[in-house]
């Protein structure tokens, strides 16, 4: 069965998120670790940490996917910023430990006029001070729509922070469908080019994860505004396609959809139906 999941809206613990996420047809789910708009972290609760593990293996689920905060920007101007990154992605890495062999998703960041080059610099260097070689987690970075001046939009710059970082070895990238349209990769209409474009940049050895939006906009219109499924500029039939790949086989598949947990059931269900599951 196809792993798939959604942004789960999290509240009372990762155990109730497990269960949340069963009772929307899901095997798989992704979740903040901390508040998404705030820097502060949940404090670590092992036994029910515990409990969501015992979870994923009774139901088969696949690996899951933690969000790290949408404030965590590793390439700021601001050196307090960026020390501030540092430390929301060390102590949510350090939670995630107590969820082995999972995957942790961050936003590059924004270079905000320092450069794509120094902005990749200073991300690499942040990820050597925190993916330590003994981490049982997989750092992904997400490829990004390009808004502004947002690292990411590119599968060049991926690159580029892969081959800057020491812990390369160690990182992995999550591809978001309504990101990769909006940064002008036409994943609605032509599938195969772009994972061939993504397989000679970045490599599909790389691709741990997979978020499935439609997008509000058309291709390279940078904007990353999310669509339910099938109600925007990608499709229905496009996003079939994605979930059936044979490329992307095995992978977490997560909606970032506009709506809510029951919505995202609903979603579920109907791809579920439409890829013959
Ligand atoms: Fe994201
Ligand atoms: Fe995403
Ligand atoms: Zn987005």
């Amino acid at each position: 069965m196809t792993y798939l999941g959604a942004h789960l809206s999290s509240s009372g613990g990762f155990y109730k998120m497990g269960q949340a996420a069963l009772v929307i047809g899901a095997n798989t789910l992704q979740c903040f670790v901390r508040n998404p708009r705030g820097a502060k972290a949940k404090k670590i609760d092992p036994p029910d940490l515990a409990r969501l593990r015992a979870l994923m293996e009774e139901h088969g689920f696949g690996p899951i996917v933690a969000h790290a905060p949408y404030i965590m920007n590793p390439c700021s101007k601001d050196e307090g910023i960026r020390a501030l990154a540092a430390e929301m992605m060390e102590g949510d890495l350090a939670l995630m430990e107590h969820l082995p062999g999972n995957y942790y998703n961050f936003h590059p960041g924004s270079h905000v006029g320092q450069g794509v080059e120094a902005g990749c610099r200073q991300i690499a260097n942040m990820l050597d001070r925190v993916v330590r070689p003994e981490l049982q987690t997989t750092v992904l970075l997400e490829t990004m729509a390009g808004k502004g001046s947002e690292i990411g939009g590119r599968f060049q710059e991926l690159r580029t922070i892969l081959d800057m970082a020491s812990c390369s070895g160690r990182l992995g990238v999550c591809l978001d469908t309504c990101h990769v349209s909006d940064g002008g990769y036409d994943i609605g209409n032509d599938l195969d080019g772009v994972l061939e474009e993504f397989d000679k940049t970045v490599g599909l050895s790389r691709l741990k994860a997979v978020h499935v939006n439609d997008s509000m906009n058309p291709p390279g219109s940078r904007k990353d505004r999310h669509a339910l499924i099938g109600q925007g500029t990608i499709g229905l039939e496009a996003i079939v396609r994605v979930l059936t790949h044979p490329a992307l086989r095995g992978l977490p598949f997560l909606l970032e959809t506009p709506t809510d947990d029951a919505g995202h059931g609903a979603e579920i269900a109907m791809l579920r139906e439409a890829i013959g599951e």
